[in-house]
């Protein structure tokens, strides 16, 4: 009996990578995606960013034309969602009816925006921002609104924000932390990024929640904050994190634990079932305590790992992370995992907007976060993944040459071969 090949329940980033990666390393089972969105598997970064701005077109957000999935034989079914595994059977049930039997299947299930809990965000203009449409929903929006509020000052309210302002629009950024970003940068970065939201005439407030948010008609006017404090607004934007997809999962008796628990091999308690990207609670790798990240690049390589796998080629799951955000003129880019660094070096010019922090746990860099200085993110990329160090001294020192150290560290080999 031919197998059932592999399923993926699905179609971002991760989705899309596993079967991409599957067909690139010579799988040739039958190979099937099914995702909810009625669109073809496209890139969710620029949503908030150059696509929110109107200077990207929804053609050029796809990860790949429709040709592309009829040339490899991968099947997609957009549209539809899956329901229920019956893990006996290995078959995944679909909204509409449909049942597909699987060899493998992969929950690559992603996210959903977690709500704000507050009276009036029913009303209409309170929007979020994850999906495609969501997007274009707050793009006809800009059309008209003036107050802009943005609930969260996370990456998607700041780039919201950063949008927003740019677009003319009177905006204000409400945050119930001290400080932006604070889930993945240092203070110091928070502190620039305040700084520079200011310059750009975005109103942000720390320390203040949102109570109510107030309408007429059924359309926001205004929110009530904290501190007593009114403030007009035509348009909610609410960007305060996501809530990993794990229902289906759950449903199915799989362990959850802040995402779909899997073992360093991305493999859940049913060696058949994987789960990556978004949903996923794996082992650092390294590390041992368990972790979740939200990145185009944890999704993808997830799904590269989980492919090579499915091939025979199994291997522990240990990619550096890496992530980045655009804000206006400022890129930053973040590697490794800077939450609980007690030692922040500065190097290059914040006055200049190019510089980076490098952050050490002790004396181990565990990451840097790079404004406008690609260079040392690229640097930090290949230090860690070659499981190297440098000392702060050394990242402090402006005398010192990142790029020696990277050649010391690659084989002669390596380095003759350009
Ligand atoms: P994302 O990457 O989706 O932007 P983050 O977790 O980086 O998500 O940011 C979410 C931000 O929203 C955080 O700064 C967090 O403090 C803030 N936040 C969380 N809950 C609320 C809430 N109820 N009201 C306002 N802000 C919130």
């Amino acid at each position: 009996m031919p197998s059932a090949g592999t399923v993926i329940i699905g179609a971002g980033q991760g989705g899309y990578q596993v079967a991409a990666s599957l067909r690139e390393f010579g799988y040739s089972e039958r190979i099937v995606i099914v995702g909810d969105e009625p669109v073809l598997p496209y890139q969710r970064p620029p949503l908030s960013k150059a696509y929110l701005l109107g200077e990207m077109t929804a053609e050029r957000l796809l990860l790949r034309p429709q040709s592309y999935y009829e040339k490899h034989q991968i099947e997609l079914i957009t549209g539809d969602r899956a329901v229920a595994i019956d893990r006996a059977a290995a078959r995944v049930t679909l909204v509409s009816g449909a049942a597909l039997d699987y060899d493998r299947l992969v929950l690559a299930t992603g996210a959903r925006n977690r709500k704000l809990p507050v009276e009036g965000a029913g009303l209409t203009g309170v929007l979020y921002l994850r999906t495609l449409a969501e997007s274009d929903a707050i793009k006809e929006r800009f059309a008209e609104a003036q107050e802009i509020v943005v609930v969260g000052a996370g990456f998607i309210g700041l780039e919201i924000a950063a949008v927003a302002s740019k677009l003319g629009k009177r905006v204000t950024v409400v945050e119930p932390l001290a400080r932006v970003m604070s889930r993945a940068v240092s203070p110091i970065v928070s502190d620039f990024y305040a700084q520079a939201h200011a310059q750009w005439g975005v109103q942000l407030l720390l320390n203040t929640r949102i109570e109510r948010i107030r309408g007429e008609g059924g359309r926001v006017v205004g929110v009530s904050l904290s501190e007593g404090r009114e403030l007009p607004a035509d348009l909610v934007l609410v960007g305060i994190g996501i809530e990993p997809e794990t229902t289906f999962a759950q449903n199915a008796g799989l362990a959850i634990a802040n995402g779909i628990v899997v073992d360093a091999q991305l493999k859940t308690a049913d060696a058949k079932i994987s789960a990556i990207g978004d949903c996923a609670a794996f082992p650092e790798p390294g590390g041992g305590r368990m972790i979740r990240l939200e990145s185009v690049q944890n999704a993808a390589d997830q799904g590269r790992c989980v492919a090579k796998r499915i091939l025979g080629e199994a291997a522990d799951y240990g990619a550096v992370p890496w992530f980045w955000s655009d804000q206006r003129d400022l890129k930053l880019q973040m590697v490794g995992l800077t939450a609980g660094c007690d030692r922040m070096v500065v190097r290059g010019n914040p006055d200049a907007r190019a510089f980076s922090v490098f952050c050490f746990r002790g004396d181990r860099l565990a990451g840097i976060e790079s404004i406008n200085h690609a260079g040392d993110h690229m640097f930090g990329r290949r230090l860690l993944a070659a499981g190297e160090t440098l000392t702060p001294d050394e990242a402090g020192d402006p005398g010192f040459d990142l790029k020696a150290r990277l050649t010391r560290l690659m084989p002669a080999r390596a380095r003759t071969a350009g």
